[in-house]
């Protein structure tokens, strides 16, 4: 068949790549003049930085078959991410773990001793905690959400915590002890030469082709079988019922010869410092080594037209358009929805790339059984 694939980051590439392997033909195309979508990695010509362009990127996963997957296209050096965090005129360790206790409340506490002194300020009133606010206050207790937590998120998704589910606060461990590894998966790494050279790699076969720059233009469906769409899903439908909404980032370059702040990424809990955290490229990759350094200043807004849209906000108003865009999806005939974008969900790498591939086995099921191919794999609601 001819495969027509709109978007040549994680998803595109890998359902392109097993599609292909099948013996399908793939043209795969994306609006960027780069292969890779929001993992790409880039060289600072200036620094000699390998820079990731659309945020700090680690991969980390507990599928071994994904893990498979990804190290037979690249090499990947070992890495944990150890975050720290400015708040009130001190530094401290992210996730929050027992140094940061400690440190916090100036108190040597052993981990048992922690975990009873940090439910003693914990809100026991809160038994179901629904809103991000109630998940802080019942886990971690008030004085903890206030410093690390509070500020950080109303910049992050310019709202109370008190409308976020609990979910976004549950992305994040707590630890009696003290294990500063921002991840818990059994696997994590960095690809030496990056995401893109990565992503390069998947698509390098004989019946994958790839056209830069190249916007979708809906005559080009009528050229394919079937067509696999990762961008926006709203945007397949011109916005017609209106914008999903999606926070947008800034990214403020700024250059310095040197180690500027000592680790890859610095968050900023305090509400009156306007960015979110400052990543600094080169300790991504610390088996390199540079003098000059290339940072980013990250700051979120709303996003408008025309702007990268990064986060999916999910809440009720955009739930309750995300159905109706569901229901005009579902009437398609052999377009399939897929990735960050095209189900509009909070997708980590490993993730994007686990329902890559089974996308691209319920493809080559159906087509098999001469089956029709649902508009959505995995279910955007
Ligand atoms: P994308 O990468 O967004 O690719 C979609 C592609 O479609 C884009 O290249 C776009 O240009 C193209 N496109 C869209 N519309 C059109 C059109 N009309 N015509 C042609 N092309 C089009 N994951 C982790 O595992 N670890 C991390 O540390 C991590 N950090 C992240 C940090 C940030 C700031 C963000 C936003 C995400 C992070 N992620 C992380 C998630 C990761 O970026 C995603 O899992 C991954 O990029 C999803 O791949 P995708 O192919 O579905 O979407
Ligand atoms: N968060 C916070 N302070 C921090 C780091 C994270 O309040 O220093 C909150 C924030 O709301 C964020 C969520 O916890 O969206 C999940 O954190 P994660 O590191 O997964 O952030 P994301 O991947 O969303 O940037």
């Amino acid at each position: 068949m001819k495969i027509l694939l709109v978007g040549a980051g994680l998803s595109g590439a890998v359902i392109g790549r097993q599609l292909a392997e099948a013996g399908h033909d793939c043209r795969i195309i994306d609006s960027r003049p780069h292969i890779g979508g929001n993992c790409h990695t880039e060289r600072d010509p200036e620094t000699g930085v390998l820079l990731h362009l659309y945020g700090p990127h680690i991969f980390h996963t507990d599928d071994e078959g994904v893990w498979d997957y990804v190290n037979r296209f690249a090499e990947f050096v070992p890495f944990q991410n150890r975050v720290k965090t400015t708040s009130q005129g001190a530094v401290y360790s992210l996730p929050v773990n027992l140094h940061t206790i400690n440190q916090f409340f100036g108190k040597t506490l052993r981990p048992d001793e922690a975990r009873a002194f940090i439910e003693s300020r914990a809100d026991r009133s809160i038994a179901e905690p629904q809103s991000f606010e109630e998940q802080a206050l019942r886990f971690v207790g008030p004085e903890l959400y206030e410093a690390f937590f509070k500020g950080y998120t109303e910049k992050q998704w310019g709202c109370s915590p008190r409308e976020l589910p609990a979910s976004i606060l549950k992305r994040l461990p707590l630890r009696f002890n003290y294990d500063d590894n921002y991840f818990f998966h059994r696997f994590q790494g960095m690809p030496r030469a990056g995401y893109t050279a990565m992503v390069a790699a998947i698509l390098d076969h004989p019946r994958i082709s790839v056209e830069l720059e190249t916007p979708y233009r809906p005559e080009m469906a009528a050229q394919a079988d079937h067509l696999f769409w990762s961008g926006p899903l709203d945007g397949f439908f011109d916005y017609s019922l209106g914008r999903l909404g999606y926070r947008t980032l800034d990214f403020e370059r700024f250059t310095y010869q040197g180690d500027y702040q000592g680790c890859a990424v610095m968050n900023y809990g305090d509400r009156d410092v306007p960015w979110t955290r400052i990543t600094e490229h080169k300790h991504f990759s610390p088996w390199e080594s540079h003098e000059g350094s290339t940072c980013y200043r990250e700051y979120s807004r709303a996003a408008g037209p025309g702007d990268i849209p990064y986060y999916p906000i999910r809440l009720v108003e955009e739930k309750s358009l995300l159905a109706q865009y569901v229901e005009l999806a579902q009437a398609q005939k052999a377009v399939t929805f897929v990735g960050r974008l095209g189900t509009y969900r909070y997708l980590d790498m490993d993730v994007t790339i686990r329902e890559a591939l089974d996308t691209a086995g319920v493809f080559l099921g159906a087509e098999k059984a001469g089956e029709a191919i649902p508009a959505f794999v995995m279910p955007p609601l």
